[in-house]
């Protein structure tokens, strides 16, 4: 097992390390091995309490926050990204002992987190309102305006990159925020804290405030002076989100959510490049990514040959220590490890053919077989419901028409992808699939420049690029009365 340093295990409020007012701390956990990385001190109420009044007061109008000029933003901005590129191994070896996911990719998380604060740097001076050619003697003409203070919660499946997609535009944006980890991976946002701090941005701008969602997040959700909430994670627990946005005040609210996307390969395809691209779209972090392509349609012409090559390429896919050179490292946690397994049984037992994996991966920690079911039909559990783990349903398809129908037949629409050679095929699976990222011959390509989110229950509004940072922002309509000269 790699010894890695846990540097930082309390609230960060203020740009200050500080104990929980109530003392208590929680375990996080290593999912390898089952046993505990460290406690971290577990924020409350009384906790949220003080890191919205510190983020309230980095807010106000005479705050050195406020009245930074917008490139000096971007310039701290490409501070932060420099200081975790040069951190990336460190910040990488935290995530894999947190989290659990191959420490390369880990590694490459960090550089790719980089990138995206780099896009928002040169964003925070370039952010600019219109001049409209408004009806009577006026000149009106609108300001984009930080929304104020946020609160951003986050799940534990990308921490880094999930954390930088929510920090980076609202710094940009010069907004103030407070942030909740996921109970599962509080260490690397504790780790980025530290560098928020070194970077030099002022206090109170960046809060990080571990603890558990229904006590810390119901906190942020419902207190009266955070303006915005940003939230990643479950459809149901989205639900929650935005109704305790609206209690007390009217919150803004930014939801990124579930998923249950279709990846639809044609006749046309190459076989062996389909099967690779499908499974990476399936398995990639495990399954545990909320735009999985996990319902694969494969046109009825090659799909015998895709379900034996699908197979073939599962039963290669290494799974073991994170720490070595594997694709693919243990479940997050006991509670997912189970809900996983418990899929894969309602598979076998809705009769689909399960041609590989199907079991677990040794008998110590959350390892599951990379799990793959052929002929399964569009009403099972299985083709349905988001799994969050590494299994894949293949299901036979015959025409376009059928299939457009099949594919948007479900409560999520976050992505999809089509793999074919037809110009006309992939644009009119373009043109009518129901989802908020579409890729052909390709798959989960997200980058800081291309908007990311979701159609219908998988979520409102996008991450990542323009509209990234509008969802930090207020526009205010500024009209002046510009009397009629009188004629010379
Ligand atoms: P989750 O249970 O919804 O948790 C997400 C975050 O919400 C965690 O920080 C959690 O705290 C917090 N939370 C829980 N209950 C809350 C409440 N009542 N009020 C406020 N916050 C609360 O999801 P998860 O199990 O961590 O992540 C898996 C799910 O996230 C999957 O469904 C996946 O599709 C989705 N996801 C979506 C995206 C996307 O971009 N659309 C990205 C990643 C994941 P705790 O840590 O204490 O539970
Ligand atoms: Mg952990």
């Amino acid at each position: 097992m790699v010894k890695v340093d846990v540097k930082y295990t309390k609230l960060f409020i203020n740009n200050e390390w500080v104990d929980a007012v109530s003392k208590k701390t929680f375990p996080t956990i290593n999912p390898q091995d089952e046993t505990v990385i460290t406690q971290v001190a577990e924020g409350d109420k009384a906790d949220v309490d003080l890191a919205v009044a510190a983020a309230k007061k980095a807010f106000h109008r005479y705050s050195e926050w406020r009245m930074m000029d917008a490139s000096q933003r971007g310039r701290l901005l490409l501070k932060l990204a420099d200081l975790l590129e040069s951190q990336a191994r460190y910040l990488a070896e935290l995530e894999t002992l947190d989290c659990g996911k191959p420490v390369k990719t880990a590694e490459e998380e960090v550089y790719y987190s980089a990138s995206v604060f780099r896009h928002y740097a040169g964003k925070a001076d370039k952010i600019t309102g219109s001049t409209i050619p408004a009806d009577g003697d006026v000149l009106s003409f609108t300001i984009k305006e930080p929304v104020g203070v946020c609160a951003q919660i986050i799940p534990w499946n990308y921490p880094i990159p999930m954390l930088t997609w929510k920090l980076a535009p609202a710094l940009a944006a010069g907004c103030t925020m407070i942030v909740k980890p996921a109970e599962q991976t509080p260490l690397t946002a504790l780790a980025v804290a530290a560098l928020i701090k070194e970077a030099g941005f002022p206090a109170g701008v960046v809060n990080i405030i571990p603890g558990y969602g229904p006590t810390a997040g119901a906190a942020l959700t419902h207190h009266p002076d955070v303006d915005k909430v940003a939230f990643t994670g479950s459809t149901e627990v989205g639900r929650i989100v935005i109704a305790a946005a609206s209690v007390v005040n009217l919150k803004r609210v930014t939801l990124e959510l579930g998923g249950k996307s279709p990846l639809v390969i044609f006749n046309d395809a190459d076989v062996e490049k389909a099967a690779q691209i499908a499974h990476a779209a399936a398995f990639a972090n495990g399954g545990q990514c909320c735009c999985a392509g996990t319902r694969t349609y494969v046109q009825s012409g090659i799909y015998d040959k895709f379900v034996k090559k699908a197979a073939e390429i599962a039963q290669k896919r290494s799974v073991g220590n994170p720490f070595d050179d594997v694709q693919q490292g243990p479940q997050i946690d006991a509670d997912m490890f189970k809900k996983v397994l418990g899929y894969i049984e309602a598979g076998k037992q809705g009769g689909a053919r399960c041609v590989a994996g199907g079991d677990r991966h040794g008998n110590k920690g959350y390892f599951i077989k990379p799990t793959v079911f052929a002929d399964v039909k569009d009403d099972m559990k299985i083709a349905r419901e988001e799994i969050f783990g590494p299994v894949q349903s293949i299901l036979k398809f015959e025409t376009f028409e059928e299939v457009i129908d099949r594919a948007n037949d479900s409560k999520y629409g976050l992505a999809a992808g089509v793999i074919t050679n037809d110009i006309t095929t992939a644009m009119s699976f373009a043109k009518f699939v129901r989802a908020g990222s579409l890729w052909v011959n390709t798959y989960d390509y997200v980058t800081s420049q291309t908007p990311f989110g979701g159609f219908k229950d998988s979520g409102i509004g996008r991450e990542l690029g323009e509209d990234g940072v509008n969802q930090y922002l207020e526009i205010k309509t500024v009209t002046m009365a510009v009397p009629k000269m009188p004629q010379l």
